[in-house]
C-alpha cells in the first residue's frame, strides 16, 4: 500500500453492523464528546491498485472507489452526509473525473445512509432485494432525504459490467448477510468488495429479518473463494486475504455441524448456547446481536 491520506472528521464512528442502524444515521458528536463515547475515527483513503481505493473511518462501514478513464465509481456510501462528503473531498484531491456511479453492496444503514451527501442524478446500482429493503427503511419520515437516492439501476442476478473502461463484475450468489448482497469483483485488479459477507474477529452478522441465512453465507463465501482475487475489502475489517475468507468459512461450517448435531440430540437453544459458552443476555445496556450459533439454530429449526 502506498501513502495514506487522512482527513479528520468531527463525527463519531458508529460501528453499526446492521440494517437496523438506519435511525442512527444522523447521530453526530457534539464539540465536547461525552466520556464514554468512542473517539472520532478519521476518514482515510488508501490505494489498493489500478486506480482502486478503499475508504475507512468516518461514520459507517468501509467504502471504496475506482478512478476510471473519465469517471469515478464509488462502492458503498458511508453512513452520514458528512462522511460521504469527506470521501468526495478525498476523491477530488486525487482526480478531476466526476463521480457517475455508486454501487451498493447491500442495504444496511452504515453502507447506504450517506447517500444523501452525494449529488443527485447519479447512477445508483444495487441488487433488486437491496432496493426493496431500502424502500422499506426510507419510509421512515426521518429518512426522507434519502428517497431521491433509491437505486435506479437494479438487477436480480449476476451482471458483468464495463463501466468507463473498468471491468466491474457484479456478482450475486443468493441471500447471505441480507437477501441482496453484491460482490463487486474487479478481475483486472484481482480485488473484490464484499460488503458485510465477511467479519473477522467477531461473529458474522446475519440479518434473518432481511432474508439472510448462515447456509447462504457459506455458499456465497465458497463462490468468493473461487474468484481469481487476492484482496477482499469488507465493511468492517482491513482488507482480507483468501486465507482469511477460507478460515471464516471453515469456522462457520464447523459451528453449523456442531449446532446440527446438538439439535439432533434434542438439545434446546439454551443448552446449545451454553455448550458454546454464549451468555444468554448481553451486558446491561449493550445491544445484542444474535450470535452465529443462534442464527444457525434458527436457520435449522424455523421455516421461513
Ligand atoms: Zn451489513
Amino acid at each position: 500500500m502506498a501513502k495514506k491520506i487522512t482527513l479528520i472528521t468531527g463525527f463519531v464512528t458508529i460501528v453499526c453492523l446492521g440494517g437496523l442502524g438506519v435511525a442512527a444515521a444522523r447521530v453526530r458528536t457534539s464539540s465536547a464528546p461525552k466520556p464514554q463515547q468512542p473517539q472520532p475515527v478519521p476518514l482515510s483513503v488508501e490505494p489498493l491498485k489500478g486506480g482502486v481505493y478503499w475508504v475507512k473511518g468516518g461514520s459507517g462501514a468501509n467504502a471504496g472507489f475506482i478512478i476510471g478513464k473519465k469517471e469515478v465509481i464509488v462502492i458503498d456510501a458511508k453512513m452520514t452526509e458528512e462522511s460521504s462528503q469527506g470521501m468526495l473531498a478525498e476523491i477530488k484531491k486525487l482526480t478531476p473525473n466526476p463521480l457517475k456511479y455508486i454501487v451498493l453492496t447491500h442495504s444496511d444503514g452504515d453502507h447506504v445512509n450517506g447517500l444523501s451527501g452525494f449529488p443527485q442524478g447519479l447512477t445508483i446500482v444495487a441488487q433488486t432485494d437491496t432496493k426493496k429493503d431500502m424502500e422499506e427503511a426510507f419510509k421512515d419520515p426521518k429518512m426522507s432525504a434519502l428517497l431521491p437516492y433509491l437505486p435506479n439501476e437494479t438487477f436480480a442476478a449476476t451482471r458483468p459490467l464495463n463501466i468507463d473502461g473498468v471491468r466491474v463484475n457484479l456478482l450475486y450468489f443468493g441471500p447471505a448477510h441480507t437477501s441482496g448482497d453484491l460482490v463487486v469483483y474487479l478481475p483486472e485488479q484481482k480485488i473484490a468488495f464484499i460488503g458485510d459477507l465477511a467479519f473477522l474477529g467477531r461473529d458474522p452478522l446475519i440479518h434473518r429479518q432481511k432474508g439472510g441465512t448462515s447456509f447462504g453465507l457459506v455458499q456465497t463465501l465458497q463462490k468468493i473463494l473461487d474468484l481469481d482475487a487476492d484482496t477482499f475489502v469488507s465493511g468492517h475489517n482491513d482488507p482480507l486475504t483468501k486465507a482469511d475468507i477460507r478460515g471464516l468459512l471453515t469456522s462457520i461450517e464447523e459451528k453449523q455441524a456442531k449446532v446440527k448435531a446438538l439439535i439432533q440430540q434434542g438439545k434446546s437453544l439454551e443448552e446449545i448456547r451454553s455448550a458454546f459458552g454464549i451468555a444468554e443476555a448481553p451486558a446491561q445496556g449493550a445491544r445484542r446481536w444474535p450470535s452465529l450459533v443462534e442464527t444457525i439454530y434458527l436457520d435449522l429449526t424455523e421455516r421461513k
